[in-house]
């Protein structure tokens, strides 16, 4: 889809900092970061959501959540991590094409103790 930002990073048309990708994900680092760790993880095909997704090939589902794993443990993030499937408007997805945001490097426990 060209004129989702999403597919723009895949195709090369958008720069960001790539962390890892095979032939089916992309992961690369969110431009505004949450966490001293947040990278986006996504499945280089165009899908809307993780529901729509899920729901049409479990197979790049899972790859999706094998990559995120995977960054994690890269990343260096032992002690856990968050993963977060911001999902529609209510979600407050606001690029619709699915994206795992992987945030850690601090203390995210909630509620906080
Ligand atoms: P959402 O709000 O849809 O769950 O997450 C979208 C994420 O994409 C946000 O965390 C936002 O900071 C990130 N983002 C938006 N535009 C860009 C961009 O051009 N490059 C990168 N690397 N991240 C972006
Ligand atoms: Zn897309």
């Amino acid at each position: 889809m060209s004129d989702c930002l999403f597919c723009r990073i895949v195709a090369g048309e958008i720069p960001a900092t790539i962390v890892h990708e095979t032939d089916r994900v992309l992961a690369f680092r969110d431009i505004a970061p949450q966490a001293p760790v947040h990278v986006v993880v996504i499945p280089k095909e165009h899908w809307a959501d993780i529901a729509v997704l899920a729901a049409n090939d479990r197979d790049l589902a899972g790859e999706l959540l094998d990559e995120v794993t995977q960054v994690a443990a890269d990343e260096g993030l032992g002690d856990g991590f968050r993963i977060v499937f911001n999902t529609g408007p209510d979600g407050g997805q606001t690029v619709e094409h699915v994206h795992a945001h992987l945030l850690g490097g601090r203390g995210m426990a909630w509620p906080p103790g």
